[in-house]
């Protein structure tokens, strides 16, 4: 905390609680157009006015830290290295959105994270940052730590509510929303741990500042919120040098690889990349000139930035394992509640399995884009977000690199890839 304080740490702190009035907070990030760092970009100020304004409480907060999307780490980073920059976030928050009680659910992976934020929990405590009367003023806060259930659906915000309670991490229907019946049945604030960072500094350099950084909204598109501020950029994969890098929102893939990966390992060139996350879809070579904004994946029909995880894979990298190792994931954690995506994703498994063991036919390729078609874009068929991101990779590497399936197909079932009648497994 020392150290953090030397820093500037906690300056937004003392200034909102003895300055500010909730809803100045509130104006000031609706201004920045700060955009929700935990995949889907919602505006953070928006969420927050949500809220039914005359309620009497209790209102919760929850910090979402249960990072599960394949190859995201930023949140695990900013929790281990800098976790009053974290902390500071979600008291903010929690003072803006008059909440008195608030739960960080950190995934059980993650165990320093999870250590270094307790102790700064408890330097929070003995410093008066938290508990009654912040810093002599009329707000108070209790913040717990709860370790999640180890599951890719406790990270959904519904299936985190539900867990945090006791049970199955099964997402519920919504709306009702969050924001108007979350946890415990009250009105509750889910936002990722990034966005909460990004509060400290908006607070303290205004939203101006943070404006000044990313990719301005396009005035002929009011459906455009932009994508103002910094970002933490995981990047791992087929590169020299994976990390973790805070660049402006809008940088390319191209120039991620380029000029902080230090280019593809092994001297290969680049085949294809996740822009955020897996189940954002996939970008070949020939789309990293798009810039990781919200709308940059979006025009290369991948789903959207979504973490801004960008894996990268090299041009020996098989995209029929890709695909089974993605369906794999998708049929693993999927809760089963719906029919769509729990047959959807068993089925796409089933189907490249059988590819796998020499039994496919070209016929498939098109049975697995019925499936993506099917489990990904008919909304209302399920509660969840996790049948669309199940979708995107099968759609994107079978309409990329068709080409490379049916080659895989021919060469392995020489005599059987014409065939149209089912086979058995
Ligand atoms: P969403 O678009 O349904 O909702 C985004 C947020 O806005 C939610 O908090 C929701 O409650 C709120 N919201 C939306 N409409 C609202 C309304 N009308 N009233 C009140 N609140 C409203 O997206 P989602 O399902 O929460 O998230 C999906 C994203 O999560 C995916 O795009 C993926 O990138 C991401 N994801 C991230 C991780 C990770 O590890 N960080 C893991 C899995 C998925
Ligand atoms: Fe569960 Fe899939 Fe339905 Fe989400 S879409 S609630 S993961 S079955």
């Amino acid at each position: 905390m020392p150290v953090y304080e030397q820093h500037g740490g906690y300056k937004a702190l003392r200034r909102v609680v003895g300055e500010l009035q909730p809803t100045d907070v509130i104006e000031e990030v609706k201004e920045s157009n700060l955009r929700g760092r935990g995949g889907a970009g919602f505006p953070c100020g928006l969420k927050w006015t949500f809220l039914p304004k005359d309620h009497p409480g209790p209102i919760y907060f929850c910090l979402n830290a249960d990072e599960s999307e394949p190859g995201t780490f930023n949140n695990r980073i900013l929790m281990e290295e800098d976790p009053h920059q974290v902390i500071e976030g979600l008291i903010i928050s929690c003072y803006a959105t008059r909440a008195t009680t608030a739960y960080i659910y950190i995934r059980v992976e993650y165990p320093l994270a999870y250590e270094r934020l307790q102790s700064a929990l408890d330097e929070c405590y003995a410093k008066g940052y938290l508990g009654q009367n912040i810093l002599g003023s009329n707000f108070s806060l209790n913040i717990y730590l709860h370790r999640g259930a180890a599951a890719y659906i406790c990270g959904e915000e519904t299936g985190l509510i539900e867990s945090l309670e006791g049970k199955r991490a099964w997402p519920r229907i919504k709306p009702p929303f969050p924001a108007v019946e979350g946890v415990f049945r009250k009105p509750t604030v889910v936002n990722n741990v990034e966005t909460a960072a990004c509060v400290v500094h908006i607070i303290n350099r205004g939203a101006d500042w943070f404006k000044s950084m990313g990719v301005p909204s396009d005035p002929d598109n009011p459906r455009d919120a932009g994508s103002y501020g910094p970002k933490l950029y995981c990047l791992s994969g087929h590169v020299n040098k994976p990390g973790c890098y805070e660049v402006p929102l809008g940088i390319t893939t191209r120039q991620l690889i380029e000029d902080y990966g230090g280019g593809v390992w092994k001297g290969r060139k680049a085949k294809a990349a996740i822009p955020g996350g897996i189940s954002m879809g996939l970008l070949s070579e020939d789309e990293f000139d798009l810039p990781l904004d919200f709308a940059g994946p979006g025009k290369a029909g991948c789903l959207g930035l979504g973490t801004a995880a960008v894996v990268v894979m090299d041009e020996t990298t098989s995209m029929v394992e890709f695909l089974h190792n993605s369906c794999r994931f998708f049929d693993h954690e999927s809760c089963g509640q719906c029919t769509p995506c729990r047959e959807g994703t068993s089925w796409s498994v089933t189907m490249l399995n059988r590819i796998r063991a020499g039994k496919g036919r070209l016929k498939d390729l098109d049975l697995l884009l019925e499936i993506g078609d099917t489990i990904g874009i008919i909304p209302g068929t399920t509660i969840c977000g996790l049948s669309d991101g199940a979708a995107w990779p099968i759609k994107n590497a079978i309409r990329k690199w068709r080409d490379e399936f049916e080659d895989y197909i021919k060469q392995t079932n020489p005599t059987g890839y014409m065939e149209t009648e089912p086979v058995e497994v």
